[in-house]
């Protein structure tokens, strides 16, 4: 049976809109093939917002979000924006819809496509074949805990924050990590500094607890920094990544650099009900309106949107296959070096659009929402 799934649209600024629209087209693709319909409800956020509301999240695309099954949202920031106040400037938008989406986990996967190998950081025989998703917790942490401030004492300032995790907060990201490893290659790596902080020898008891339900999946614990070295070391050793707010939001900007481009890497934040997905990447103001912005990172972002939140997993093999395929044709925007002349935003998504059809149309990967 075909179903209509709601999903709310938050292109934002700068290049957002303009990598929206050909995430949108792969979704009609889908549509076209026989799939589920979609029915996009759009929304502001981010300085497109404070320009038409004074805010940079209005009420109407909270609204919005809380009744879609999925959030899809583009890129938000700009120069227009940048002398603003801190707690009304585009990104606090994002920051705050990620907290009223109770969104607690984001997954950002890393994977070296064979065909862009040299394009990483590192060199082609240790980058070739990493496949790794780093599970990072979201909501709680250094970030978010108290006392935190500058203070004076003694005639002298210092600075305050506060690592808190209690037990629940670890447990419902830990179950997380593990479920996701059980349908990729059952391997978790938890990353701590348990040797030196309390907060971490908690999150490790706890991580080893909720791994006892998971026997099938390997647990593996890694010091923070002996994981930093890791990464570059030996990435194709890692699986699932899992780790705590602050070790995540650098770990993964690590690993974004073993893959190359920015303008590949997709995201998803999920929380008990909520899936919110976007492209790593910022509103890129240097190319904005040109139609040069790569949309693969959306693209992506919306394929883990059908795993994650609409249960469409072999829709998602077949937007990855595509995108996989074209880049391994040759095809590039201006962000990737290749042989042959760069495409446009709206010709790569046209292009990827067209071998998702394909695919779909073989029975491999038929569209329809997979029975929960
Ligand atoms: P950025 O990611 O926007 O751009 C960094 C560089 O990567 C630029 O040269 C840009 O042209 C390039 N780039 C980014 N995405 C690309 C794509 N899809 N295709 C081709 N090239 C791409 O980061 P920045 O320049 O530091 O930030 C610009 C604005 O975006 C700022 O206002 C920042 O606050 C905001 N920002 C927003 C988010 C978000 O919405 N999640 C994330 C990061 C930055």
């Amino acid at each position: 049976m075909h179903g209509m799934f709601k999903v709310a649209v938050l292109p934002g600024d700068g290049i957002g809109p303009e990598v929206i629209a050909e995430g949108l087209k792969v979704l009609r693709a889908i549509e076209e093939v026989g799939g589920p319909r979609f029915r996009f409800q759009a929304g502001l956020v981010g300085g497109c917002a404070i320009d038409a509301t004074a805010v940079p999240l209005p009420p109407e695309t909270i609204s919005i979000c809380n009744q879609a099954q999925a959030v899809l949202l583009g890129a938000v920031g700009g120069p227009r924006w940048d002398s603003r106040r801190p707690d009304n400037r585009p990104e606090t938008g994002l920051l705050q819809l990620r907290q009223r989406l109770k969104v607690y986990v984001n997954l950002r996967p890393a994977r070296v496509i064979d065909a862009l190998v040299g394009l990483s950081a590192l060199k082609p025989d240790r980058v070739r074949g990493t496949d790794l998703v780093i599970v990072r917790e979201l909501m709680g942490g250094i970030y978010f805990g108290n006392p935190r401030g500058i203070f004076s004492k003694n005639g002298e300032r210092m600075g305050v924050n506060t690592e808190v995790y209690r037990e629940h907060e670890i447990e419902r990201v830990a179950h997380r990590a593990f479920q996701l490893a059980r349908q990729r290659r059952k391997k978790v790596t938890s990353v701590d500094k348990a040797n030196v902080l309390e907060s971490s020898r908690l999150w490790r008891e706890v991580v080893t607890r909720v791994g006892e339900s998971y026997r099938d999946v390997e647990l593996e614990h890694l010091y923070v920094d002996n994981c930093a070295m890791r990464l570059i070391d030996r990435p194709t050793s890692f699986d699932v990544l899992l780790t705590n707010n602050m070790f995540g939001d650098i770990l993964s900007d690590e690993a974004a650099m073993l893959t190359g481009s920015i303008g590949l890497l997709p995201s998803a934040s999920l929380g008990e009900r909520s899936g919110l997905y976007e492209p790593v990447h910022g509103s890129a103001p240097d190319i904005a309106g040109r139609n040069r912005a790569n949309p693969i990172a959306t693209i992506a972002s919306v394929a883990m949107m059908l795993r994650h939140s609409l249960r469409m997993e072999r829709a998602a093999l077949a937007i990855e296959a595509a995108i996989e395929k074209v880049l391994k044709q040759g095809v590039r925007t201006p962000d990737i070096p290749g042989r042959k002349r760069p495409v446009s935003t709206t010709r790569m998504g046209n292009i990827i659009a067209q071998e998702t059809v394909k695919l779909l149309k073989s029975s491999r990967f038929h569209p329809e929402p997979e029975a929960s």
